[in-house]
């Protein structure tokens, strides 16, 4: 059934239009984290907003902590997206941290501002940011061992400080429509 890209609702087949959102619909169906609720990508790994692993539908084996090869990952650091076992991780108001102090107090101060698949656009994006005077950093998981071996889809976010999110919105939003950005994303294959 086609849904809505942004709110999430299904619809007929048939339609081809969101009512409420006035956007195109997407074929499929959309998916919710069974922990947070959450809409998820299909295909997703961890979730996004509170990284646990989400079920898959086709066998595959389940990430291992990156610390620790012989233990189970529990989920994926909200942050940097690095798979962690149940010893390596903090969870904090129901989600998942890494054991890098860091992650934890960065979901306090920063936001995710921009996704995609590829390390370029993510630079390219960074790159505009801090010339508009934001101070952006980006995580990257194809860092992370689990996501090389595997070729599952990974992300790179791009954060920036809760207080300049709108700014960096704007920013974000001159870009795409200036370069057609998100066709590009689209096709385009991940940096390996
Ligand atoms: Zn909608
Ligand atoms: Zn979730
Ligand atoms: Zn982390
Ligand atoms: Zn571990």
């Amino acid at each position: 059934m086609p849904y809505c890209p942004h709110c999430h609702v299904e619809y007929q087949s048939g339609a081809s239009e969101c009512i409420d959102c006035l956007i195109p619909l997407v074929a499929g169906t959309p998916q919710f984290c069974p922990n947070c609720k959450e809409f998820v990508q299909e295909n997703d790994t961890f979730c996004d907003n509170c990284g646990v692993i989400l079920p898959r539908e086709e066998e595959s084996d389940s990430p291992e902590c990156e610390n620790h090869p012989d233990a189970d990952a529990i989920g994926g650091c909200v942050i940097c997206g690095k798979p962690v076992c149940e010893g390596c991780s903090t969870r904090h108001n129901g989600r998942i941290f890494c054991e890098n102090d860091d992650h934890l107090n960065m979901h306090q101060g920063f936001v995710v501002a921009y996704t995609t698949s590829t390390d370029y656009e993510a630079e390219m994006i960074k790159a505009n940011l801090e010339g508009a005077g934001i101070n952006a950093v980006i995580f990257n998981q194809h860092d992370h061992v689990y996501f090389l071996n595997m070729g599952v889809l990974a992300h790179v976010n791009v954060m920036v400080p809760r207080s300049q999110m709108e700014e960096a919105r704007d920013v974000i939003t001159a870009l795409l429509n200036e370069e057609g950005l998100e066709e590009e994303a689209e096709g385009g294959e991940a940096d390996t």
